[in-house]
């Protein structure tokens, strides 16, 4: 890394020795599971370089921004809407928690069973190794399951900038009235924030700017139900996780890019499997950046990853808001109705989710499906049952697997893994 890059971390208040030590973890994981895969699309080359320059150059992009007066907003979930982010002239950056830092400091503040997604976005504050967290403005926190609603309660004291949403766990018109209230406040906090007020116009434009990504996603997804998949499951999860803190439009042509050429690859029938090849769509809790752990174990047993019904992944992407709207409070109904779609399984009952694994088992040709738990996630870990119970009643076999962050059930993992990959044959 160039010089300029370690001026700007300690400027950011890094802890230089750890971060550059998260760095060469970091790096060797991709070397190691990303860059010897073979027969990549040739198009993934840019994600290869954003992994790269992940907090280089993209934090450079963002600190100039700053610099020239646009404020950055980090968050921790989807449901907080880039479309008024972006109208209010600011930028959305997802904090990724897919690996554990500092546990030992972690664990002086929260329980030992809490999952490592929240564990994790502690470890990276008090490791003080995220340069996208220590370049927010504001660090929007939401009242989704008990773990995280209580974790914001101790996060508060550790940033001077949190900001927490409410959200509805019932799908009824309260909750929706509830969800249109929260955005309102927080459309309020945006324009506090930045002193620019958002119009009718930024508004549409933010949420053509999101619609775009969304639709370059919903592109890419669609050609991994060609068989042989032109795609792996481990590049089309990394497609993902950038969507979270890449440009919007840049991410967007360059996910394009990667499309015209799996389209290539589709009319030719290559793939990076051969055709018949086992394959298994991912449902539950979210794969942040760099939790690249089941993928990589799925795809070393012999099958192919077709689909993420993950909030890293469709249940996060699924779905456009209607840009149609000419005044402010009509595009925040439709920014409401898109949202409140998104089946968490914070919502109770939350029947749509099970629905939705169903069509995607279809749509992408999935011969069965892995069911991604976090350990002490209550919500997942509880929904994963009925649904497995549900797909297996319809001929769908279903793997349930509840892990964590580290490597110590890999061995196990893969076992298991390939004992239903067999099964799948
Ligand atoms: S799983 Fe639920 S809490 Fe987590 S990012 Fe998705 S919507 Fe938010
Ligand atoms: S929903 Fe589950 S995985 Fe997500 S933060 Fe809560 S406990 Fe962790």
């Amino acid at each position: 890394m160039s010089i300029d890059y370690q001026t700007m971390w300690t400027d950011l208040g890094l802890d230089l020795t750890s971060h550059d030590a998260l760095l060469n973890v970091l790096g060797t994981a991709y070397r190691d599971i990303y860059l010897a895969q073979e027969n990549r699309p040739e198009t993934m080359a840019y994600f290869d370089f954003v992994m790269s320059e992940v907090h280089g150059l993209r934090i450079k992009e963002l600190l100039d921004e700053k610099a020239a007066g646009r404020k950055i907003i980090g968050s921790y979930c989807v449901f907080v809407p880039e479309e008024m982010v972006l109208a209010a002239n600011a930028t959305l950056v997802g904090l990724c928690s897919g690996a554990d830092f500092a546990m030992e400091e972690v664990e002086k503040l929260l329980p030992r069973n809490t999952c490592a997604l929240i564990k994790s976005s502690f470890g990276f504050k008090l490791g003080k190794v995220c340069p996208y967290l220590e370049s927010a403005d504001m660090i929007v926190g939401e009242n989704t399951c008990d773990g995280k609603k209580k974790a914001y309660e101790s996060l508060r004291p550790l940033v001077d900038n949190l900001y927490v949403m409410d959200l509805p766990q019932v799908k009824s018109a309260n909750g929706k009235a509830l969800l249109k209230s929260e955005y309102l406040r927080f459309m309020e906090a945006l324009q506090e924030l930045t002193g620019v007020a958002v119009t009718t116009e930024s508004l549409r434009s933010g949420i053509k700017t999101v619609n775009a990504k969304r639709n370059a996603i919903h592109r890419l997804s669609a050609l991994r139900a060609a068989d042989p998949a032109p795609i792996s499951g481990l590049d089309a999860l990394l497609a993902n996780q950038v969507f979270f803190y890449d440009n919007p439009a840049r991410f967007t042509d360059a996910v394009n890019k990667i499309c015209d050429e799996l389209e290539q690859r589709v009319a030719s029938k290559s793939g990076v499997c051969p055709v018949g090849t086992p394959r298994i769509l991912v449902s539950g809790c979210p794969q942040a950046v760099p939790n690249w752990k089941l993928p990589m174990i799925v795809e070393n047993s012999g099958a192919i990853i077709v689909g993420e019904e993950s909030c890293v992944g469709e249940r996060g992407t699924r779905n456009c808001v209607d840009e149609s709207g000419s005044t402010v409070d009509q595009l925040i109904d439709a920014i409401v109705e898109r949202y409140f779609q998104v089946d968490c399984a914070i919502f109770t009952p939350n029947t749509d989710r099970l629905a939705h694994i169903e069509e995607m088992v279809k749509a992408y040709r999935a011969d069965g499906v892995i069911h991604y738990g976090l350990q002490f996630c209550q919500p997942y870990l509880m929904e994963a049952i009925p649904v497995e119970k549900a797909l297996e009643e319809k001929g769908i076999p279903c793997l349930r697997l509840e892990t964590d962050y580290s490597m110590e059930d890999a061995g196990q993992l893969t076992t298991r893994v390939e004992a239903f990959v067999e099964q799948l044959r």
